[in-house]
């Protein structure tokens, strides 16, 4: 059974159609990067899936369960599926350990000194254990990305979204952070990103999908997608912007 199993999914803005049928299903330990124009709807498919936008028709399943349901407790499925954005993630105003601790405590109930335990080892684990105490203003781009997948961490999500995590950093702050998610897919957790960084798609994904038209019209290894692709829209898309 998928982790991730999405359904004709439309999904409409003000008469602009955005997902329109988009069919996706992701394998437990799958990593699938979502290429595609901007505008394209990656991120609203990351929005529709961790149920921060409603759909306007089809159904998501995760690990077999129908969240896109008429009655779902949306902060339950939540609590399953890790979100990480491109920026301007982190509260500035809490230092990194209630950053991660915050949802945990407040919205599941959980108890401050387990998921605090549990935050300073999830931050250990990626060489920021001397941060718990800090602001964010007091952390790199970098470090501060990595706590905020930290904190999408400390649930311990069946799957994680990653919307463009890297594009806002500088180039140079970019290798910790695919280091981190390459550690992530190591430890065999599924995830879904969207990115435009060929590169980091090449180097973590297991398959590639390009977004187009409001579904994904191609799919497949990196290599493949990237080395010999079969539709004339991903080939005229990946010779814009290779
Ligand atoms: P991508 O992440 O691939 O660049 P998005 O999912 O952000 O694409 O956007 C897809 C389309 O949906 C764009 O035309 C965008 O303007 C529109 N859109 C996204 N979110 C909203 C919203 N909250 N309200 C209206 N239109 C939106
Ligand atoms: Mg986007």
């Amino acid at each position: 059974m998928p982790v991730l199993s999405c359904r004709s999914l439309r999904k409409v803005f003000a008469g602009n159609v955005v997902l329109d049928g988009l069919d996706l299903d992701v394998a437990e330990h799958e990593v699938v990067a979502l290429i595609g124009a901007s505008g394209s709807g990656k991120s609203t498919l990351l929005r529709c899936v961790n149920l921060l936008e409603e759909i306007d028709d089809g159904t998501i399943h995760l690990d077999g369960d129908h969240i896109t349901a008429p009655g779902t407790d949306a902060d339950r499925v939540r609590q399953r599926i890790g979100i990480v954005f491109q920026a301007y993630n982190l509260f500035p105003h809490l230092t990194v350990l209630d950053n991660i601790t915050l949802a945990p405590r407040r919205v599941h109930r959980r108890d401050r000194a387990d998921a605090e335990a549990q935050a300073r080892e999830l931050l250990a684990r990626v060489g920021l254990a001397e941060k718990a105490g800090a602001y964010p203003d007091r952390l790199s781009g970098g470090q501060q990305q990595r706590v905020a997948i930290v904190r999408a961490l400390v649930n311990s999500p069946r799957l994680m979204l990653l919307d463009e995590v890297t594009s806002a950093l500088d180039p140079e702050l970019v290798g910790e952070v695919l280091t981190m998610i390459r550690d992530l897919k190591a430890d065999g957790m599924t995830m879904v990103l969207a990115t435009h960084e060929m590169s980091f798609a090449r180097q973590v994904a297991d398959r590639v999908c390009f977004l187009d038209g409001g579904r994904v019209i191609e799919q497949g290894p990196p290599e493949r997608v990237f080395g010999a692709p079969t539709e004339p829209r991903t080939r005229q898309f990946l010779r814009r912007i290779i």
